[in-house]
């Protein structure tokens, strides 16, 4: 059997607390629903902030709802360098120590000390297909991908829960490292 896997590029976004939305977008303000992403309840937000980072200001970065306990930033290593900053390679959650960044909305702006970071390459599986795959939440495994730049990637951390949908998740840098074009699947290999 093939563990074959769609592959998803993930650009720059930001997530943030409730307090983090109101202090940029004005008191009792909400994330507004524009578009639905592949995992289930997730969402693009109509609004928009800027980064500015020491170097330079990265403008008009999607917010990703809903609202969450800590405010994180999913930069590539590329928007980090734009921006002057540097971030660890992290999964999403992990923030401690991360880099700091500023971000701006049309009505405040908030100097986070961490939450910037780029996001370790992973796969979002359901029990049942961890089960067929024989992997289990947390496992490290490699994708190997097809194509005129295909490669392994090695390091893909697997996530295991029922509110997933079958998929990996990679950067924009990492995307044009595979030359990502399209609908592109990964097969896991080892
Ligand atoms: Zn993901």
């Amino acid at each position: 059997m093939e563990r074959t896997v769609l592959i998803e590029s993930s650009a720059r976004h930001v997530h943030l607390t409730q307090e983090h939305v109101e202090i940029l977008f004005g008191k009792g303000a909400e994330l507004t629903f524009k578009k639905e992403l592949s995992q289930p309840g997730q969402f693009q937000s109509e609004q928009r902030v800027d980064l500015v980072g020491p170097k330079n200001t990265l403008k008009n970065i999607s917010i990703l709802g809903p609202v969450r306990k800590a405010t994180q930033v999913e930069l590539s290593c590329t928007d980090a360098r734009a921006l002057g900053i540097k971030v660890p390679v992290r999964e999403s959650g992990d923030i401690a120590g991360s880099a700091p960044v500023t971000i701006v909305g049309p009505e405040g702006s908030i100097d986070i000390p961490e939450g910037a970071i780029a996001a370790k390459r992973h796969i979002h599986l359901t029990p049942a297909d961890a089960e067929e795959f024989g992997v289990t939440n947390g496992q490290i495994v490699s994708v190997k991908t097809e194509g005129e730049r295909g490669l392994v990637f090695d390091n893909v951390v697997v996530r295991v829960s029922p509110n997933f949908k079958k998929a990996m998740h990679i950067d924009t840098d990492e995307a044009n490292a595979m030359g990502y074009a399209g609908e592109t699947y990964g097969v896991i290999v080892g």
